[in-house]
């Protein structure tokens, strides 16, 4: 079989750390291919930090996350996606500060640079949000208005007597896209978004639009590295890994064969791929202590919906074992296996047959199952 990451000795000398830094290091390497450049722009206090915080599934309070002060972010700072690396949000100094004034802003912070613009405003739509939307629609960029702190708006309209949350963010929808329309803007999407409380509101919608602008080859990737804020991406994650996984996992000569299956896998290779799988759903520990922690639920809160052993666990290869035998055993893998045996006998070994055939069968199920606790812990969020 070819190496296509060139990971194969690695992987067969058991050197499972050594394996995931190349695997990284030419992930890295791929995807830097393309750079995508995101402004996020807006007033002083708008909330542009904390946005880009909640776009890269961070609080404040992570070590990697924009300082959010609440004043002044005097800087252009840089934000790489932590699970993405060619996109980058720059989080841009505020308009209209003594330092940028209105007028030098847009020569100050090296505009052409960005693929797309994010306009953040806590309010209605201010004469500085103007001129910057008019300045990017010159250049000829696109960009999109959120709508940021719509609980603060919410909960202050629930005070009134006859309070509709709907009524309230179709007001507030309708009074953005007005006030862009009356200065000649034209914007395609208004986004109300809470970064506070990403699973709300917009925030879904805004991830998705984000996507669609990616080049065809990378959306994959960025959807595999959102955080988990909608059953939607949770859905498509799981459609990007359904199709390649068995494959993926046959990857390498087997060497440790499977108790109760006659069958070998390359345990190291599957110890890998199975991580990051429960990675990418968010249900590894120190994901589910951060999801906690920004949600003001308990950790065994959460753990309380999840059913698949892989989940919330240390994933050791006795574990890893310990599953592909209980999958194996309770689908119809074991008769199969018992007519390749049969069929070996006769005409001699199949080259990865019995392992593409375990992996076809247990894959599915695994997956179905990490992305159905993925869906339970989300919803156990929101409710
Ligand atoms: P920036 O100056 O535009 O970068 O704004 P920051 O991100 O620093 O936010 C300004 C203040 O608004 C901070 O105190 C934030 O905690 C607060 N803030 C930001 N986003 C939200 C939000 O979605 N909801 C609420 N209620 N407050 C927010």
């Amino acid at each position: 079989m070819n190496d296509p990451i060139g990971v194969k000795s690695v992987i067969e000398n058991y050197d499972t750390a050594a394996a995931a830094a190349k695997i990284k290091k030419k992930y890295l390497k791929k995807t830097r291919n393309i750079p995508l450049n995101i402004a996020v722009t807006g007033e002083s206090g708008a909330g542009k930090s904390t946005f880009v915080n909640a776009v890269r599934g961070l609080t404040d309070e992570d070590n990697e996350a924009a300082p959010a002060y609440g004043d002044s972010t005097s800087e252009v700072a840089a934000y790489k996606h932590p699970d993405y690396p060619n996109v980058t949000l720059w989080d841009l100094p505020g308009i209209g500060t003594p330092m940028f004034p209105a007028e030098k802003y847009l020569k100050r912070v090296e505009f052409r640079m960005f693929y797309f613009f994010i306009i953040v405003s806590e309010t209605r739509i201010t004469e500085n949000d103007v001129k910057l939307a008019l300045k990017i629609q010159e250049m000829g960029k696109k960009f999109y208005f959120v709508r940021s702190k719509i609980d603060k708006d919410l909960r202050a309209e629930r005070r009134k007597r006859n309070f509709s949350k709907e009524r309230t963010l179709t007001k507030i929808r309708e009074d953005c896209a007005q006030g862009l329309q009356a200065h000649g803007i034209k914007c395609s999407k208004v986004f109300l978004v809470s970064s506070f409380k990403p699973r709300k509101y917009d925030f879904s919608l805004l991830h998705e639009t984000l996507e669609r602008q990616l080049p065809k080859l990378k959306r994959n990737a960025f959807v595999l590295a959102m955080p988990n804020i909608s059953l939607e991406i949770i859905k498509k994650k799981k459609q990007a890994m359904d199709l390649r996984l068995p494959n993926v996992a046959c990857f390498g000569r087997p060497n440790v064969s499977v108790p109760g299956l006659t069958v070998s896998v390359n345990l190291p290779w599957l110890h890998i791929i199975i991580v990051m799988v429960v990675d990418a759903f968010g249900l590894d520990i120190p994901s589910l202590w951060k999801l906690a922690a920004s949600t003001g639920l308990s950790y065994s809160d959460l753990c309380a919906v999840i059913k698949s052993p892989l989940a919330a666990a240390e994933i050791t290869e006795k574990l890893l074992l310990k599953v592909l035998n209980q999958v194996g055993v309770t689908s119809e893998l074991c008769f199969e296996l018992s007519m390749i045996n049969f069929v070996e006998s006769v005409v001699g070994s199949i080259p990865r047959g019995r392992c593409y055939r375990v992996m076809e069968k247990a894959m599915p199920i695994i997956l179905r199952e990490l992305a159905d606790d993925a869906q339970r812990v989300f919803q156990r969020v929101l409710a």
